[in-house]
């Protein structure tokens, strides 16, 4: 079966048509700009990437210029439409609603929609796209594969807050924890590669990319995560804080005369590395930096290897051992210096690193030598393949 996999944001889209069977993914690309003038970028598998500026009034002009490329006589990749088989949304936020993927219809939209205060930029966007879908292919079964589903089985002492219990129940103030389609994605496939029973292991993993988030996934379930409420908390990220003293807020606010929007727009656009450093959010811009011998880019990555080694301590003790790493995402996958500092501190598990071995790229990859007490491996995530399965799973 071909599935297309739509992630929507409010004024973009990204997609993949995958082949479930081989896995292969057919076409890509993105829609850009929506709702200000329009950029399509298209590829079909061995073909060179195609971009067409076009307007996009909406989401679904734009699914519309999607399908109508997928289609197309010279650069489609399938004849006709009746070739795709479902669509897999991904959809950020299904609070305590969605402990799984789940078929869209009329009564799911309703419970997506009860979710959106707790995602009030994402889960609309989201449900735009679902829409857009539904008219343009009313007859197509579609899914949605939410953010937050893995981390439902976290146990009461891992999400409840320190706080009046009743926000906990008159507002759903708790941790939900976000990546969940990567991190189960990544654990599953660190149990598969490692020849361990996913069942009967603790695995912790690092999807570290421009957001961050960790995460304790015991006997292949997530027992712990390092995002919160929102995607603000955990680790320090590209631009992102992580976690922080609240009463900093406060403090801000006063001193440079901001509103709690103006304090939270810093917090989330104008910290993490690219606060530290007052260079970039990019490793790579951080590792030239430090090379030359710019300090605050050091800082940078040293808080947030610090950082990232500090959580894995704590998942250790949240799991009461550990018997595999895994790092993941952008940086956890492309940067070895990071992953070097991070399992510099995690000599006390009997972890080892082989050195030659942290500098390959690409494919999943032990780091750590045979006599390492804890494996490390670098897993590169693929949250589109994840959502693929998630939705032939539940259509077929
Ligand atoms: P993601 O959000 O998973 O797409 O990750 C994006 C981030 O990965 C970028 O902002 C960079 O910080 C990081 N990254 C990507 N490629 C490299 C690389 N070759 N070396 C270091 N960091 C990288």
């Amino acid at each position: 079966m071909n599935v297309l996999v739509i992630n929507c944001g409010s004024s973009s889209l990204k997609y993949q048509l995958i082949n479930s069977e081989s896995e292969e993914v057919l076409a890509k690309g993105l829609c850009e700009r929506i709702g200000i003038d329009g950029r399509l970028t298209y590829q079909k598998a061995g073909l060179d990437k195609e971009v067409t500026d076009a307007p996009m009034p909406t989401h679904k002009e734009a699914i519309k210029m999607v399908l109508d490329a997928l289609t197309n006589d010279k650069t489609g990749a399938i004849g006709s439409l009746s070739e795709v088989g479902a669509v897999g949304h991904r959809m950020v936020h299904g609070g305590e609603k969605f402990t799984s993927s789940a078929v869209i219809n009329d009564e799911m939209i309703k419970a997506v929609e009860s979710c959106n205060p707790l995602a009030p930029l994402h889960n609309p966007a989201n449900l735009i796209g679902v829409n857009a879908c539904k008219e343009l292919m009313p007859d197509v079964p579609m899914v949605g594969v939410f953010d937050t589903a893995f981390h439902q089985t976290m146990p009461k002492e891992a999400y409840l807050y320190g706080l009046p219990y009743e926000y906990y129940e008159k507002y759903g103030v708790r941790r939900y924890g976000f990546h969940g389609t990567s991190h189960s994605f990544v654990s599953k496939e660190t149990a598969k590669f490692l020849g361990m029973d996913l069942e009967n292991s603790k695995i912790i993993v690092a999807h570290l990319g421009n957001g961050a988030s960790i995460s304790a996934v015991k006997n292949g379930k997530c027992v712990d995560t390092s995002m919160g409420l929102t995607p603000l908390a955990g680790l320090v990220m590209g631009t992102r804080c992580g976690d922080i003293d609240p009463a900093i807020l406060e403090y801000i606010a006063q001193k440079e005369n901001l509103d709690l929007a103006g304090v939270m727009n810093v917090l989330n656009k104008k910290s993490g590395v690219q606060g530290i450093s007052g260079v970039s959010s990019d490793f790579r811009d951080l590792e030239n930096g430090m090379n030359e011998g710019n300090e605050r880019c050091a800082d940078a990555l040293n808080v947030f290897s610090y950082n990232v080694a500090k959580f894995i301590g704590a998942y250790v003790a949240a799991m009461n051992g550990v018997d595999a790493i895994a790092f993941t995402a952008g940086i956890g996958e492309n940067a070895p210096l990071v992953r070097e500092k991070v399992l510099g501190y995690l000599g006390y598990l009997g972890v080892v690193l082989d050195a030659e071995a942290n500098k390959k790229r690409g494919e999943n990859n032990v780091i750590s030598t045979p006599d390492s007490k804890v494996k490390v491996v670098v897993v590169p995530t693929n949250e589109e393949l994840a959502i693929c399965r998630d939705t032939v799973a539940l259509v077929k």
